[in-house]
């Protein structure tokens, strides 16, 4: 529902609307927090007025206000647009309130809150936010959860000083470049969200090179020339992300040149990451690269060991996992390559620990990590894991790939999804196209093994098993 906020005189009760807003950003924060954080950030949260053209939520202090102005401001306003559409502001304000609305549910959701879950549909749609429309962008993925260190200091700057003081001159475009894993979808998505939260009314667009690609075909096809147009081109900022995607299609190229053009000379910022530098974007035209150049280019190298650590106290923190530091310095030191992979094992672990009930130690990692270590420069094909998969759970070569939704069937699909993700640098919608299916179907298997893997031996056992065989292959062990 939308409430069109501005038509609204000041100072006119709304109670309802506000109390929507309050129990939805409630619902969102349960959903996303731990319990301790809920509590200790939300639950005190209360409905309050209309004033100007902003809706106030009270807080129990400034001290909260200020934390949550700090933490979670891209939660609040993300849900509060769901109710108010998508230009509403919001307005903290410290007061004593008593309790007022709902917002309590105690003890609802809470005991199996994390991960095991399924997946609401809207979370699905923002995470990996294909840019459609979507004023929102998935919230974790904010500077607060971004580790600075020697390895992305410049990027995490660069990021930082558009996201800041859009548009900046001199810095545009910013092109951030790297390899697998190491934060560059972070970082846009953290532009985005910086901007959106400083300045509701920014204009923010994300996409990967191969959306806008088929976006524009389909757009040329359909006559909506125009249309696409004017989607990217009416924004204040356009992130577009793996842009080596972009070699294949002049067409497409031409388009974006054009659209680069643009909102270049309207001042508008373009921040484009790439696993590559632009004079290595081979297929790209020269006049593109050189537009890439113009701004500053920066790279992401793979973090030193005491970033990978303080990446992994942030996971566990953000999970509720509670891990002891020499277990989190054990797992920093093997995984040094790919921060995915590096967080895939911490969650691992934790898995082992849960499905066995044990303690979270030293020699518990050890043995969940087994064999699991990648080697250096180890790159998995994407089909080796839908092979290996497909033979473990005994199946056929197009079975995977088939519409069949038995059981079996979707099990193996949604564990090669979730190896596909953690093992490979392919984005979502390559994992959905390798299954013929859309991004948010990929999204769905891969969050639904994260939740089982925790709570059912027998899918702790798989993933691991054939990660195992996969490294294996690819040592060429067998
Ligand atoms: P890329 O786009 O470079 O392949 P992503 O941005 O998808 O990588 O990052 C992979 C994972 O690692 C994400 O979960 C992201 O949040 C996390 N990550 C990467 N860099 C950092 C960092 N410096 N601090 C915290 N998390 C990070
Ligand atoms: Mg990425």
């Amino acid at each position: 529902m939308t409430v069109p906020l501005a038509e609204r005189a000041s100072g006119e009760p709304t109670g309802t609307v506000s109390e929507q807003v309050c129990a939805a950003v409630l619902a969102r924060a349960r959903r996303e927090l731990s319990p301790s954080q809920f509590d200790m950030w939300f639950a005190q949260l209360a409905p309050g007025e209309l004033g100007g053209d902003a809706l106030e939520l009270l807080v129990p202090s400034a001290y909260v206000k200020s934390w949550l102005l700090a933490h979670h401001l891209a939660l609040i306003t993300e849900s509060a647009r769901q109710v108010l559409g998508p230009s509403a502001r919001i307005r903290l304000r410290a007061a004593r309130v008593e309790r007022v609305g709902d917002g309590s549910g105690d003890g609802v959701e809470r005991g199996g809150r994390r991960k095991s879950m399924p997946v609401p549909e809207d979370q699905a749609s923002l995470d990996d936010a294909l840019g459609e429309g979507a004023s929102a962008f998935p919230s974790r993925y904010t500077f607060d959860t971004f580790i600075p260190g020697p390895s992305n200091k410049f990027a995490h700057a660069a990021a930082l000083a558009v996201a800041e003081a859009p548009p900046s001159k001199a810095y545009n475009p910013v092109f951030v470049y790297g390899g697998v894993g190491l934060g560059k979808t972070h970082l846009l998505f953290a532009i985005a969200n910086h901007m959106t939260a400083l300045q509701p009314r920014t204009r923010a667009r994300y996409v990967t090179s191969e959306s806008f690609m088929t976006e524009f075909i389909k757009a040329v096809r359909e006559r909506r020339g125009y249309q696409f147009q004017r989607q990217y081109r009416d924004v204040d900022v356009l992130l577009l992300d793996d842009v080596q995607f972009l070699g294949r299609a002049e067409e497409t190229q031409t388009e974006f040149f054009h659209t680069f053009n643009h909102l270049h000379q309207h001042e508008r910022q373009i921040v484009i990451a790439s696993d590559r530098p632009p004079q290595e974007l081979g297929g790209i035209e020269e006049r593109l690269r050189s537009r890439f150049r113009s701004g500053l280019v920066v790279d992401v190298q793979p973090p030193d060991l005491e970033t990978r650590i303080a990446i992994l106290q942030l996971k566990a923190l953000r999970d509720a996992l509670e891990v002891p530091d020499d277990v989190l310095h054990f797992i920093a030191s093997k995984f040094e390559q790919n921060i995915r992979e590096l967080e895939g094992a911490l969650l691992r672990v934790h898995a082992f620990a849960s499905v066995t009930r044990q303690q979270v130690d030293l020699a518990l990692a050890e043995r969940a990590l087994e064999d699991l270590i990648p080697d250096l420069g180890q790159e998995i094909p994407p089909a080796a894991i839908l092979e290996e998969t497909a033979e473990y759970f005994g199946l056929g070569p197009g079975d995977l790939v088939s519409k069949s939704r038995s059981r079996p069937l979707t099990t193996a699909r949604h564990v090669a999804m979730y190896l596909l993700r953690e093992l490979t640098g392919l984005s979502l919608i390559k994992i959905g196209e390798l299954f013929e299916r859309d991004h948010t179907t990929a999204l769905h298997g891969i969050k639904k093994i994260e939740g089982l893997m925790p709570a059912r031996g027998s899918t702790y056992k798989q993933v691991q098993e054939l990660t195992k065989k996969i490294r294996a292959r690819g040592r060429g062990d067998r």
